[in-house]
Order: C-alpha cells, then sequence, then structure tokens
C-alpha cells in the first residue's frame, strides 16, 4: 500500500531512506547510550548523570507497565513509555488479554495516548495547525526524502520499551517519527518466554509467495490504484 513516507521516492532514493531508517533503527537497538552528536558532545559529569538517572527512571517506568499488565491479567509483559523534553507525555502497556484485541500491544498504545496528549483537540482530519502533530514540518538536511515537509507527528520523543518491540510495534514508530528507541530485553529474550517477534522479523525478509501467511499479490490493481490517484490528484493534500 502507498503509504509510507518513501513511497514518492524513486528506488534509489527508496533504497537510501530504508538504509538510513534501517541504520537508525540498528542503531537504537544495540545501544542504550546516547549516539546522537548533540547528545555525545561533552557535558559536565552532574548533567550526564541526571540524564542517566532519568533514563532509568523512564525505563523504570515502562517495566512497572508491564508487570502490572501480567499481575492484573490484562495481557503479555510489556510496558512503553513515549518521552518528550524529559516528561512522560505517553504510556502503554500490553492488554490483548483485557481487551480481547490481538494489536493491543504496548508501543501502539504508549504513541496512540502521546498522540491525543499532544494535540488539543479531537482532530479527525480536519486541524492540521501548529500545535497539533499534524503541523507541517520541513525535512532534514540531507535527508534522502522528496517531499519538502511532512507532518511533524511524534519527532523530539523517544520510546522507553522493556522488550525489543514487535515488527508492528517498530513499524508505528517509523510512523510516528521517534527519533529514539530505547529497549531493555531481547529479541532472544522474548523469544524465551514464548513470543514470536523473532520469526516475525525473519519472515518479513522472505519475498512474498514464501512467507508462512499465503499472500496474493496485484490482486486487481489497475482498479485498487483509482484511490492512489485521488490523493495524487488531491491538491491540497497534507503529507505524513
Ligand atoms: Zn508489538
Amino acid at each position: 500500500m502507498k503509504r509510507c513516507a518513501c513511497d514518492s521516492l524513486p528506488d534509489a532514493g527508496r533504497r537510501a531512506f530504508f538504509a538510513s531508517a534501517a541504520a537508525a533503527a540498528g542503531a537504537a537497538a544495540t545501544t542504550a547510550l546516547p549516539s546522537s552528536p548533540a547528545e555525545a558532545a561533552p557535558k559536565p559529569a552532574q548533567s550526564d548523570k541526571k540524564e542517566l538517572a532519568d533514563k532509568r527512571k523512564f525505563m523504570e517506568e515502562a517495566t512497572r507497565l508491564a508487570i502490572e499488565s501480567v499481575e492484573k491479567g490484562w495481557g503479555g509483559p510489556f510496558g512503553a513509555v513515549i518521552v518528550k523534553d524529559g516528561e512522560i507525555i505517553g504510556r502503554g502497556q500490553n492488554r490483548v488479554l483485557l481487551t480481547g484485541c490481538p494489536v493491543f500491544h504496548a508501543e501502539v498504545t504508549a504513541i496512540i495516548d502521546a498522540s491525543a496528549k499532544l494535540n488539543p483537540k479531537a482532530l479527525l482530519g480536519s486541524d492540521y495547525n501548529a500545535g497539533t502533530i499534524l503541523e507541517m514540518i520541513p525535512r532534514e538536511a540531507n535527508s534522502p526524502d522528496l517531499v519538502p515537509e511532512r507532518a511533524r507527528m511524534l519527532k523530539g520523543c523517544e520510546i522507553y520499551i522493556n522488550g525489543a518491540p514487535c515488527p508492528m510495534c517498530m513499524s508505528a514508530i517509523y510512523w510516528s517519527r521517534i527519533d529514539h528507541v530505547y529497549f531493555g530485553a531481547s529479541l532472544k529474550d522474548t523469544s524465551k518466554i514464548g513470543f514470536d517477534d523473532a520469526f516475525q522479523y525473519e519472515d518479513f525478509t522472505r519475498p512474498w509467495d514464501k512467507r508462512s501467511i499465503a499472500v496474493t499479490e496485484n490482486f486487481e490493481r489497475e482498479a485498487c490504484l483509482a484511490a492512489y490517484r485521488a490523493w495524487e490528484n488531491k491538491k491540497d493534500r497534507h503529507p505524513y
């Protein structure tokens, strides 16, 4: 489906988009230490200590949410918090068992919670003004993105998750334009307690016809493209 920030790119640009996104995700996945040049700049020891103490507090809160979900029988042992300017603005916990909804994961619900907080009123696609996460911001310097500006979403935020995100949640993080992912337990740790996340990442690397779920490609493609043309022809479309 043509809903990705990369979709308007030619093939080379699209590959570059994914390469840089994957590199960013890899960096986030392998280190819990500050990695951006600004964060890595030398600072007084006191402020480093405070920053690390804050990060630990955020992760403690994610873990607290995860444990609460298990103890109350609401879902799996997963919790997440979203932080902006040093403050928690969104909380989520796995509530798959409470809701009977298979996608009720901690990261997705934290994103929904944070988005609601950053949008001062119900938007429902009608208010794209400053002060909402749909406010347009210009692309960054050196970005391979060919679209000059997009909605801000959760840019400027970090997410803390007690366990590695599943592919759905990692994808939700891309859509949200969150800057940095911190997670504790690895995909291997998660496999050990009986969850399939690692397998899904593996399955995603296979061609459509080799995946564990049957996929039919190009079904009524020409008719389906009418929706894409509607988007392309919309003069006041709002890129996100
Ligand atoms: Zn998930």
